[in-house]
């Protein structure tokens, strides 16, 4: 049987495809696929392109859309019925508009047409672009450059405070040592004040969080000079100054005498977030009708009343959204319907009205607390009110409760009807693909899911398969096996039988089941190296731009085909240090960005599942995940039968988690504020609309803010974020999270409200795209700068006065921020230079960094280590999870087992004293004379030592369902393994010429202490 398809096949250069088992397509002509075979019109029932699928949601007239230079949305009056949606556009089909158009298209409006010079794009104009030949090449545009995320960190200019080299400072005493000789060793054998930390231990919960200082006259013990170490939570009783202070900060004593700074750091005084979480609370009990944390959280809860109290808080002030965050309890957000009242919204600002919206005129009128706007209510919507002024039928009204919720949208917000979950697979065939085992696995995944997916019975499905041509499927529900159709023209490309290879998954479940379980065999003996995945995202374009939907790319090697072909840029040495190092972590073609601009325009989301055994440039690949709110999933070296259990989670997740298509995203807030830049997976739509075209709920945003330059009189001010979709059941919702935060006129407020979750996620998310134009160097620098002048700024509230003068003192509130800054420099985003991180696990691990929600972010910045040997020789089934330890190395025994955990990987670290037989019981194997662990694949073997490690690492895995971790087996003493992938991941050690964490301190208050 021959596949249909190539006059090339056979030929030299194009080895002989493997014979597919489907039934070839109708024989062709030499012209295989002419142009007037296909069908062209599509008998859809709507014609995308008429209602502008690409900007479905706010109209640039309507009061939706805050307009840029009155972005808290304080305008004239607009109609009240307009919603966060476009309205226009009708149903019926008619002639292609340009996308594009000013006044239809907000995509490129106001402020972001200089960012954005409006993209001619060659895909713009065209017709769902079947069977015309588009002109793919032609056309270029002119430096498209869809940058909505300049680097907003500002420029650091002249720092105030000179910051030496992180190497330049002066080594800690016992950094080098080995652990036995540590300051830790002082406490073993078993490490006991690290594996249960007593109760006097530095930050016990209970005592929320503050610890009676030190005095300030003790002395150092590091361990080096001879001195005894400080036993972890002994401290010295507080100074009687000092103890009015205690709600206000903490402080660790530094150095022995004044002036001295060759002394040390009591290393177990210091923070740590191993016993709590970050979690923020502090604003709830104010605000208890704000929505849940886990939505929205500001990096401090305080906000300055005035541009010059914003200009003392030198840390990025701003929010983290995770609007689609699961609930760990299950908890539904309600659903509320407005019925024929329509959504009340303020008829000026727009806001969706909230618990905190307040009624007056005996319940005829309500005051929008976003902009004071007294609006009718409608007459549908009326109640009367109680003594207290409050409605009387509150407890059926959660959107006057509850600070989430979520909003049937009328008609009024779709241009189109709610479109169905689209699935569109674009995977690589190629040799490598199939010899790795991605495309097996891949296969046997997405047809485990396919009941699972969400939509049924609207879901629809499709596939094209790559080397170095494009392989098409004809899904026909009528078909009993796939067509096969193969196009090798790269360059003038056209879409064969366009109706049916887009398919509904009900109808054509057959069909897809046949072509999924066959194909891994049909390709299993391909011997094609090639890559056209340029022209195959095309294609998927093309099929895809009708409706819009998700693009699934399983990618195994650099594209080298087409358009978008990469080269091997590699990672070059001579690059580092100089001007142009920030260039190899950025695409390198521009390819790669107009298209994501064009999938954003079209509703489609790109994930890719970069599965390369070698580099495969990520720093391309990921900018079209990063523009259309899609993931970039990288697995580096990749190996079927090592990566098969994670990716087939990672896939299975994308695939049946709750996903909301067509979204835009808009935050509004209260007079005297608002949010100035967005940093995450999107495209900014206008100034500060954000384009989701699929969105789901592992993805969270960064935002930052500004002061209007005049004072805030107002005692509080309002943040309403508004996520308009398409669920995949096919309505149109809109889910609002309110929350409101005190305007602050001191200083010391704000660092009391202070959030280092949040804090730290907007600075790794600042400082990875500050990447993509500065040196590492110079972006570690800015991290170290920021958190000094703001500990400074904090000293000088609070050091003189109170005699101070050997302590850092730093907030409560902001107690772990120096570790987690410091873990931020030693990320494999940031860390070290050429030869440390390979260049596309750093570019994939600042992916990573941009979506990640804060707990996650958190964890991954400071993993989890815990040492498990003890309590599987015990036996025992306890379901409890050891107690986390410091991440250094000075903690680690020769003879345990430990497992660290980041949220991605489990490494298990195995002392070489462990005993042999715990070894043998874990790997089911006698390792004595097996060298290399980092080859074994951990299975649960017959015992039951291995069956507690399984059952343990399955209960640190269901800690957070989000993400499944990879497991990798290292053993003490096998190097480089050893130093590469665990030693160099204990962020308080001293690595990659960045100091220890005791250092790091200890320079951070020196810097305090000097003088501006
Ligand atoms: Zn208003």
């Amino acid at each position: 049987m021959q596949p249909s398809g190539t006059d090339k096949q056979g030929m030299p250069g194009f080895p002989s495809r493997p014979v597919s088992p489907f039934a070839a397509s109708p024989p062709r002509s030499a012209a295989p696929f002419p142009s007037s075979g296909p069908v062209i019109e599509l008998e859809t029932s709507y014609n995308p392109l008429t209602s502008l699928p690409h900007q479905p949601p706010m109209p640039t007239s309507g009061p939706g859309i805050a307009h840029p230079v009155q972005s808290i949305g304080y305008g004239p009056p607009r109609p009240t019925a307009t919603p966060d949606a476009v309205i226009s556009g009708t149903l019926s089909p008619r002639q292609i508009t340009t996308p594009s158009s000013p006044t239809q298209g907000p995509f490129y409006s106001s402020k972001t047409t200089a960012a954005y010079p409006r993209f001619s794009s060659p895909f713009a104009p065209i017709p769902p672009p079947v069977g015309a030949h588009p002109t793919v090449q032609t056309s270029s545009p002119p430096a498209m450059r869809p940058q909505p995320f300049q680097p907003s960190v500002p420029p650091s200019g002249p720092p105030q405070t000179y910051i030496p080299p992180y190497s330049s400072m002066p080594p800690r005493g016992n950094a080098p040592l080995p652990p036995m000789d540590s300051a830790f060793s002082a406490t073993r054998p078993g490490h006991p004040s690290y594996l249960q930390p007593t109760p006097s231990s530095p930050f016990p919960p209970s005592h929320g969080g503050f610890v009676p200082p030190a005095p300030v006259s003790f002395p150092f013990s590091t361990g080096s000079k001879g001195a005894p170490a400080q036993p972890l939570g002994s401290v010295a009783p507080p100074t009687g100054a000092l103890q009015n202070l205690y709600e206000e900060f903490q402080s660790m004593s530094i150095g022995s005498a004044a002036g001295s700074m060759d002394g040390g750091i009591n290393l177990n005084s210091l923070p740590r977030p191993i016993d709590s979480g970050a979690e923020s609370t502090s604003i709830a009990d104010a605000y208890p009708q704000n929505c849940h944390p886990r939505y929205f959280r500001l990096t401090t809860s305080a906000i300055p009343n005035s541009q010059s109290l914003q200009s003392r808080w030198h840390l990025p002030i701003g929010a983290v959204v995770h609007p689609l965050a699961d609930s760990p309890d299950g908890e539904q957000v309600p659903i509320v319907n407005f019925g024929s009242a329509g959504v009340i919204r303020c008829r000026r600002c727009r806001t969706y009205i909230n618990p905190y919206a307040t009624f007056a005129d005996s319940g005829r009128k309500w005051r929008c607390n976003l902009c004071s706007l007294l609006n009718d209510v409608p007459p549908e919507y009326f109640c009367t009110l109680d003594v207290n002024g409050r409605r009387c039928d509150l407890d059926q009204r959660p959107e006057l409760t509850k600070g989430s919720v979520e909003i049937v949208a009328p008609t009024e917000y779709m241009v189109r009807p709610p479109m169905p979950p689209i699935y569109f697979f674009l995977i690589d065939v190629s040799a490598t693909a199939a010899h790795s085992g991605m495309l097996e696995i891949v296969a046997n995944t997405i047809k485990s899911c396919l009941d699972e997916m969400p939509g049924s019975p609207r879901t629809q499905i499709g596939f094209i398969t790559f080397d170095s041509t494009l392989h098409f499927y004809n899904l026909k529900s009528t078909l009993t096996q796939p067509q096969m159709m193969v196009v090798t023209d790269l360059d003038d490309l056209f879409i064969p039988l366009p109706d049916d290879l887009l398919v509904n998954l009900a109808d054509s479940r057959n069909v897809i089941d046949v072509f999924l379980d066959s194909l891994s065999t049909m390709f299993q003996q391909n011997t094609n190296v090639e890559s056209a995945l340029g022209p195959g995202l095309r294609a998927a374009f093309m099929v895809l731009s009708q409706l819009g939907g998700k693009l699934i790319v399983f990618q195994s090697a650099l594209p080298s085909l087409g358009v978008g072909r990469l080269k091997l840029r590699g990672d070059d040495l001579r690059v580092y240090g100089t001007d142009k190092e920030h260039l190899l972590r950025v695409p390198e073609d521009p390819f790669y960005k107009q298209m994501a601009a064009e999938f954003t325009k079209y509703q489609i989301g790109v994930d890719i599942f970069a599965c390369s055994e070698r580099y495969c440039d990520v720093a391309s690949l990921g900018t079209l995940c990063k523009y259309t709110g899609g993931q970039l999933y990288h697995y580096p070296s990749f190996r079927g039968e090592v990566h098969h259990e994670k990716f087939k989670f990672d896939l299975s997740r994308n695939l049946t988690r709750e996903t909301a298509w067509e979204a835009v995203m808009r935050i509004r807030c209260g007079k005297g504020v608002r949010f100035t830049s967005y940093h995450g997976n999107f495209m900014l739509r206008s100034t500060d609309l954000l384009a989701l075209p699929s969105v789901d709920c592992d993805k969270a945003f960064g935002m930052q803010l500004s002061l209007e330059e005049t004072l805030m009189t107002s005692q509080t001010v309002y943040f309403q974020v508004a996520l308009l979709y398409t669920s995949s059941s096919g309505e149109r919702r809109i889910r609002v999270h309110t929350a409101a935060a005190p305007v602050v006129t001191d200083l010391a407020e704000m660092y009391r409200h202070a959030d280092v979750g949040a804090t730290i996620s907007l600075m790794s998310r600042l400082a990875i795209e500050k990447m993509q134009s500065n040196k590492l160097e110079e972006v570690r620098q800015s991290v170290q700068l920021r958190i000094t002048k703001s500990l400074k700024e904090y000293r000088n509230l609070y050091a003189v006065q109170h005699r101070l003068g050997g302590r850092l003192i730093y907030p409560e509130s902001l107690k772990l921020l120096p570790l987690y800054g410091l873990a931020l420099c030693k990320s494999a985003a940031l860390r070290g230079g050429h030869a440390d991180v390979a260049l596309d696990d750093r570019c994939s691990a600042g992916h990573n960094m941009m979506i990640l929600p804060i707990s996650r972010t958190l964890k991954l910045l400071y993993p989890t280590l815990i040492r498990v040997d003890e309590g599987l020789l015990k036996g025992g089934q306890s379901t409890e999870i050891p107690s986390a330890l410091p991440l250094t190395k000075d903690v680690l025994d020769p003879s345990g087992l430990y497992v660290y955990d980041d949220g991605f990987r489990f490494i298990l670290w195995f002392g070489r004293m462990l005993p042999s037989e715990l070894m043998s019981s874990i790997l089911g194997f006698d390792s004595s004379g097996f060298v290399d662990l980092s080859k074994v694949n951990l299975v649960e073997q017959n015992n039951g030592i291995s069956r507690n490690l399984m059952g343990l690492l399955r209960r640190m895995r269901e800690k957070d369902t989000s993400c499944h971790q990879l497991c990798m087996i290292v053993r003490q003493g096998e190097q480089p393994h050893e130093g590469l992938l665990f030693l160099s991941n204990l962020v308080e050690d001293q690595s990659f010429g960045i100091s220890s964490y005791g250092d790091w301190i200890l320079h951070i208050f020196r810097q305090t202490q000097q003088n501006p």
